[in-house]
């Protein structure tokens, strides 16, 4: 099943449409997302969109593009990170909503700004609120372990939460918190631009992905934000509890490796 947000609504006769993606500019990002999946160790197959058209590609073509597409993806990665820093300072600073006379920290999210999977968390628990990093208790650990098993690192993924501040006692975001607190996820993926989204749990699903059943329901089925794929899971704090979800929770991240063309053994 494809479950889709709602549809934009239609731009008012004052808003230009956004122009189509000229041809150089395509090429800019297959060839950006080429080397990101380099340095990642990621191995998808779209060299052959790397080639110009009218001629073979000669080994000096490859090194000269490889060292421009190099320079570019740090440059890129850097532009990304310090938006990513700016945002952090004003969330750090934030009081939208009530969560903010409970915390020790916000936890704004971490990772590679240029990855090409993102996870989604509901909100800061003990730890987390401690430490100012999502998901670095037991589930945490979990996650990172989940993570290994994708054959891939922490580092190499980027990991957020739908609001930045602890909710009293690890209880579940209310409504306006999440309303307050949503807009920074959404810049966030903007910045990011990931491939893939995994989510963690209900709160994601119906926060982000505007589906109104459960995860036990949703899992495993496809979602889309903003055109994104998303696909939800159980949260590893729920993996923790009930041992026999691991397998479809599995099953899930197996899906999701089939978004970024990982191995799946
Ligand atoms: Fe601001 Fe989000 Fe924290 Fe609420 S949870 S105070 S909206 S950062």
């Amino acid at each position: 099943m494809i479950a889709r947000n709602p549809a934009p609504e239609e731009p008012s006769p004052e808003q230009e449409p956004a122009a189509p993606p000229t041809a150089a500019a395509l090429a800019r990002e297959i060839a950006f997302r080429l080397e990101v999946n380099r340095q990642l160790g990621w191995s998808v197959p779209l060299a052959s969109e790397l080639r110009r058209p009218g001629r073979r590609s000669t080994g000096s073509d490859r090194t000269d593009q490889g060292a421009e597409v190099s320079g570019s993806v740090a440059a890129e990665r850097e532009r990304r990170q310090a938006l990513l820093d700016e945002m952090d300072r004003e969330v750090s600073a934030c009081t939208r909503c009530p969560l903010h006379s409970g915390r020790t920290r916000t936890v704004f999210g971490v990772g590679d700004p240029c990855a090409r999977l993102l996870f989604v968390g509901e909100g800061p628990g003990y730890d987390e609120d401690r430490q100012g990093e999502p998901f670095v208790g037991k589930a945490g650990r979990l996650l990172d372990r989940m993570i290994l098993a994708m054959g891939l690192e922490r580092s190499a993924v980027y990991i957020a939460n739908i609001v930045k501040c602890r909710p009293p006692g690890n209880r579940n975001p209310e409504p306006p918190e999440i309303r307050a607190c949503l807009p920074y996820l959404h810049r966030q993926i903007e910045i990011i631009r990931p491939e893939v989204i995994c989510t963690l749990g209900t709160t994601p699903l119906r926060a982000l992905l505007g589906a109104s059943t459960g995860i036990t329901r949703a899992r495993g089925q496809l979602f889309r934000h903003e055109g994104i794929p998303a696909v939800p899971t159980f949260h590893p704090a729920y993996l923790l509890r009930n041992a026999a979800a691991k397998r479809p929770a599995w099953a899930d991240l197996q899906k999701v490796m089939g978004f970024l063309g990982l191995p799946i053994s």
